[in-house]
């Protein structure tokens, strides 16, 4: 018998696996469907040795120093920012929009002064900003918004911008500068031999039981453990009771090309053209050296694995009546960005698991009588 069962070798199932055995030595399982631990970050060597992202670019970053010192304690990392261009009216230019996209787009030579004035002669009043829409047109404009988020957009998440909750095109800023950086944050790394090895330290412990290729459903009413933790879709848990929470799924098609490099640049997005959304060439993330190169392709599909909440206030009605159900569930507990329905980046859920786990240690006595020595966010 385990102390704990947790359901998905993510991030999150993961970071409580190991701060459960680590500090408060208590014995847990942990469980994938997958035949592999590290979630939705799991990383591989193809068959030219290049280190591909098997469910697309996963890019780290972040502003916490707690969530960056706990994860080092599992990786080295290889200082790494984020550069994307956007294939639009036939020219690669910088997305997020900044300074140099708008001079190149339109042959201008604006500086950073009059370049806010012609975005501010172009933004749109928008009193009360509501929808992803509304965000992107209320910064840059209709022609803009047009050229590199409706069409994006709609491929991705098969609705229209006017149909998503702000949140998702305003991680998207607008810079008004030459900053070509796609995140500004003060961490910004890969982990050195990849996600998976990190994966593999965390859960490196006696005290730890990996079983992957193991779906919680097949446990039955066999009881593993005394308590669990439940890192899959929520709707999934309750047997989709309240019918079915929306999550947008991807194909990825990932290609090897015998050509030194392909783009100029890690990501290239295709806002207007293609069936795909965006191309990831990894060499450009991990600096590996080869003749060869790796990329991946993502085709938006509405069915398959569920890869993306899709934040609407329609689908946060529904997530909220099964959050209900899981706050009366004894004994389980939810976290991760299918267990909590939010669209949430690797260290916003590290972030989350270190804060239930802080939650625990207040209220579960340890067995051991240890005293507690809690990362703090
Ligand atoms: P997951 O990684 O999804 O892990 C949940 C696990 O639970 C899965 O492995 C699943 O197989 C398992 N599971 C589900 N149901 C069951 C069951 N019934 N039985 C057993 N196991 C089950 N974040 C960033 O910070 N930077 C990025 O660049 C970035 N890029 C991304 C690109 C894509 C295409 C996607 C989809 C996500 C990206 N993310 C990125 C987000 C990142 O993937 C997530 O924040 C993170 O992986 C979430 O971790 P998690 O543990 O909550 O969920
Ligand atoms: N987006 C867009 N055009 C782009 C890049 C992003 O319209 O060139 C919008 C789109 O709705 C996307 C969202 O902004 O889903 C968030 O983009 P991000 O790159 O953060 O998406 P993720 O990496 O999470 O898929």
């Amino acid at each position: 018998m385990y102390d704990w069962l947790i359901v998905g070798a993510g991030f999150a199932g993961s970071v409580l696996a190991e701060r459960l055995a680590r500090e408060r030595d208590e014995r847990v399982l942990i469980i994938d469907r997958r035949q592999h631990v590290g979630g939705n970050a799991f990383d591989l060597l193809n068959d030219d040795g290049l280190l591909i992202h098997r469910y697309g670019p996963h890019i780290f970053h972040t502003n916490s120093t707690a969530v960056f010192e706990y994860l080092s304690r599992f990786t080295e990392w290889r200082p790494y920012e984020h550069r994307v261009l956007a294939e639009v009216d036939g020219q690669r230019v910088a997305i997020p929009i900044n300074l140099d996209t708008v001079n190149r787009l339109y042959n201008l030579d604006l500086t950073p002064e009059s370049f806010k004035k012609w975005l501010a002669a172009r933004a749109e009043l928008i009193t009360e900003i509501r929808t992803s829409e509304d965000v992107v047109l209320s910064t840059v404009g209709r022609e803009l918004y047009e050229k590199f988020f409706r069409g994006y957009t709609r491929k991705q998440w098969g609705l229209d911008p006017s149909q998503l909750d702000k949140s998702v095109t305003a991680r998207i800023p607008t810079r008004f500068d030459h900053d070509d950086r796609y995140f500004t944050d003060s961490y910004q790394a890969m982990p050195k031999y990849g996600y998976t090895p990190m994966f593999e330290a965390m859960l490196d412990h006696r005290n730890i039981t990996v079983s992957v290729g193991t779906d919680y459903k097949s446990l039955g009413s066999r009881k593993t453990a005394g308590r669990t933790i439940f890192t899959g879709p929520i709707d999934a848990y309750f047997d989709y009771r309240h019918g079915s929470l929306p999550y947008r799924s991807l194909r990825f098609e990932h290609v090897s090309r015998e050509v030194e490099w392909h783009q100029p640049v890690a990501v290239m997005n295709y806002p207007q053209t293609e069936e795909f959304t965006r191309v990831t060439e990894y060499k450009h993330i991990t600096g590996q050296v080869h003749p060869h190169t790796a990329l991946t392709y993502e085709y938006p599909e509405p069915q398959g694995d569920p890869y993306y909440p899709i934040p609407n206030p329609e689908n946060q009605a529904l997530f909220k009546r099964y959050e209900r159900l899981a706050l009366a569930e004894r004994n389980v507990r939810f976290v991760g960005r299918l267990a909590t329905y939010r669209y949430y980046n690797m260290d916003q859920v590290v972030g989350q698991a270190l804060a239930m786990f802080r939650r625990i240690e207040e209220s579960i006595p340890r067995k051991n009588g240890r005293t507690s020595c809690n990362f703090r966010l």
